[in-house]
């Protein structure tokens, strides 16, 4: 049982569908809530990879906000 939650974790952490946000830069997964900027060339970096770039480098074409998930968080009244 431990194994088959390895080996879905490892096949889970190769996948690169599941992280589309992924720095084509630095390779790293933006946190939630931090910003990740399409580039001209299309490809997407980080923010901080984007604060790197040279000036003329840095226009972008989209700015999005990373979500903690792609489901709507349930708002549940305390009892
Ligand atoms: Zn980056």
């Amino acid at each position: 049982m431990a194994r088959d939650l390895a080996s879905f974790l490892r096949r889970k952490a190769r996948s690169t569908k599941s992280d589309p946000a992924r720095c084509s830069s630095c390779n790293r997964v933006p946190l939630p809530g931090e910003l990740v900027h399409e580039l001209e060339s299309r490809r997407v970096v980080c923010q901080l990879c984007l604060a790197d770039l040279p000036e003329p480098h840095r226009v972008t074409i989209s700015c999005e906000r990373v979500h903690a998930t792609d489901r709507p968080l349930t708002v549940a009244r305390a009892a």
